[in-house]
């Protein structure tokens, strides 16, 4: 694909999911807010699914999670304690003719020379500018009020690492999970939800025995991977890399990215850290209270080490659209769909009355996705416009499966099923309508 192909299949998207209600810029009408967007119904739907299948996956499938919604505003303690309030930074450059600002490691050969990538300029020196916002908790504004809002979610976890201990008693190796919105003052927000300045992570904190890390470490790369196959990510879109000590967060022995291929190149999509001690000891140093684990068959006391599997929610999202975003042409006209591996899908199926005039066919109609809608599946019901233009509009939301009832429907209780992909359809008995749905929507 060229460079100018795959530039605009971002535009594409970007526009597909205004139009379709999947994503909207952030304070729109008073010309956005940056670094920050909406999600639509559709883009809801979509978030809400896959949040439910990660939770699904880590935590109520297993025995050895703990879920937890820890509170975004903290004690500005805890950001001292692990040193991001000190060094929670990126270098930030500024030119000093159009005024730029730019993030220095992302600009890494212009910022050696000094000049600006925008208007050719000169750069200033680069200085660390911290991305935590910054606010006051309760009525007086002074330095005693100062709180921020979380970073990482991943505080959240290590401040009920001992909540968790003490009401559940578990057994090494066991984990923490949460699902929750992060907030960072990027330098430069850009790529649509790549990077924002609001956006929602999914964390585990796995804690194991120090001597255990690597064995732990292998197997959370493979459900890293293993969850990037559950999406509909292709494999040759999804890469690991190493991170190099100098470029590692300095809480880490180990880090890998798993990247994505974007059209913007190939960027972080979700990382895998092992954290060793660090965040533990840290808050029990600076809390002073004993956060030490008790191994409860030999009665020892030691600070667990930490594998942290971190998967952004809206990089996610991200990825998912550009893997399922598809031109093609169906009966001599070009049409855009979204291949969405049915079981993420905002709508499962939608249910149309051939004709709208027609209060037979209405009220059937209605019937059948009532029922639908009962049985729990993501049903949709469009009247509006004719039928082709119906399908139009759920094939550009990826909706697998179209039922429309006919007069056919009326004399022998058969609907016709048309499917997104292949856009062939097929006459079903209405009896076995939900067998066919669930056969085609449920993942193997
Ligand atoms: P980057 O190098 O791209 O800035 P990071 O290494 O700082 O990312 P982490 O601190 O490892 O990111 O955060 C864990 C995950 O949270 C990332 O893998 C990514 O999916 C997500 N994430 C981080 N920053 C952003 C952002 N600004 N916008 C959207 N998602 C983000």
């Amino acid at each position: 694909m060229t460079k100018e192909r795959e530039i605009s299949l971002l535009e594409r998207v970007v526009s597909l999911c205004k139009r379709r209600g999947f994503v909207y810029q952030g304070s729109e009408i008073y010309g956005g807010l940056a670094g920050t967007w909406d999600y639509g119904p559709m883009g809801v739907r979509l978030k809400n699914t896959i949040t439910k299948l990660w939770w699904k996956t880590f935590v109520d499938d297993r025995s050895d999670m703990y879920g937890i919604d820890a509170a975004i505003l903290m004690n500005a303690n805890v950001w001292k304690a692990v040193g991001h309030v000190e060094g929670f930074t990126d270098p930030l450059i500024e030119c000093t003719k159009c005024k730029h600002r730019f993030r220095a490691d992302h600009i890494r050969e212009r910022a050696e020379k000094k000049m600006c990538p925008t208007c050719g300029g000169a750069l200033g020196d680069p200085r660390q500018f911290n991305m935590m916002f910054e606010t006051n908790v309760g009525a007086v504004r002074d330095s005693s009020s100062i709180a921020y809002l979380r970073p990482e979610t991943a505080q959240g976890i290590f401040v009920n690492f001992k909540n968790i201990v003490d009401s559940f008693h578990p057994k090494l190796p066991f984990g923490i999970a949460q699902i929750g919105k992060a907030f960072r003052n990027e330098i430069t927000p850009r790529d649509f939800l790549f990077r924002t300045r609001e956006f929602e992570q999914m964390e585990i904190e796995y804690f194991v025995k120090e001597n255990e890390w690597e064995q732990y470490f292998e197997l959370w790369r493979k459900h890293v991977r293993d969850w990037t196959k559950s999406i509909g990510l292709a494999a040759k879109n999804v890469h690991e890399l190493e991170v190099e000590t100098g470029d590692r967060a300095h809480y880490s022995k180990r880090t890998i990215d798993f990247e994505y291929s974007f059209p913007f190149g190939r960027k972080e999509l979700y990382g895998l850290a092992y954290r060793t001690d660090f965040d533990v000891r840290s808050h029990a140093a600076a809390s002073s209270v004993d956060l030490n684990y008790q191994d409860l068959d030999t009665g020892e006391r030691f600070m667990p080490h930490v594998i942290e599997p971190s998967f952004g929610l809206d990089r996610t999202i991200l990825a998912v659209l550009l893997e399922s975003y598809a031109e093609d042409e169906l009966g001599s006209e070009t049409r855009v769909y979204l291949k969405l591996p049915a079981h993420l899908a905002p709508v499962s199926v939608a249910v149309f009355p051939l004709l709208k005039n027609k209060p037979d066919l209405v009220k059937k109609a209605r019937a059948v996705f009532d029922s639908l809608r009962k049985q729990d599946f993501a049903a949709a019901f469009d009247d509006n416009g004719n039928i082709g233009k119906r399908y139009r509009r759920q094939d550009e939301i990826g909706t697998p499966l179209c039922v429309t009832v006919d007069f056919t429907t009326l004399e022998d209780d058969t609907v016709t099923v048309r499917d997104r992909d292949s856009g062939k359809q097929e006459r079903v008995k209405l009896d076995e309508l939900t067998l066919y749905i669930e056969e085609r929507i449920v993942p193997a």
